[in-house]
């Protein structure tokens, strides 16, 4: 039915992962260059050092924060599940958020023209458009 891609998470994130880790090595590096210069009692050596770990890791997290955040979305592609209900009265057709307890031929929400009670006809995931976004 829909087209269905699989989940290959970009060149570009692999990069941002392997420069992450890679500015990991470097900062801890430069951090016990940092510990070292403390000891030797040259203090403007060990601020260098740490200003250049510090920053280091800091980045470092970013990327791999991000590069983490993106692989989920990834794995996970945005699904919505929705129940149609229709009236058996006036034939009135509604699409709504799936709700926990929801099944096919359940008695559900009073129909918006007849206030006749409306019946649960289908039940499906699909992917997540605008259209969906203004149900809320
Ligand atoms: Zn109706």
């Amino acid at each position: 039915m829909s087209s269905k891609k699989p989940p290959k998470p970009p060149l570009i994130l692999q990069v941002f992962m392997v420069i992450g880790i890679l500015l990991v090595v470097v900062s801890a590096f430069a951090l016990s260059l940092a510990y070292q210069a403390y000891l030797n009692g040259d203090s403007l050596k060990t601020l260098y050092h740490v200003v250049i770990g510090a920053g280091g890791l800091a980045l470092a997290g970013y990327l791999l924060a991000k590069v983490r955040f993106r692989a989920v979305s990834l794995v996970f592609p945005e699904i919505d599940v929705v129940t149609v209900l229709e009236c058996p009265k006036c034939k009135l057709k509604k699409i709504r958020r799936f709700e926990t307890g929801d099944y096919v031929f359940k008695k559900a929400d009073k129909c918006d023209r007849c206030s006749e009670v409306m019946i649960v006809t289908q039940i499906f995931s699909r992917e997540k458009k605008g259209e969906m976004a203004k149900l809320g």
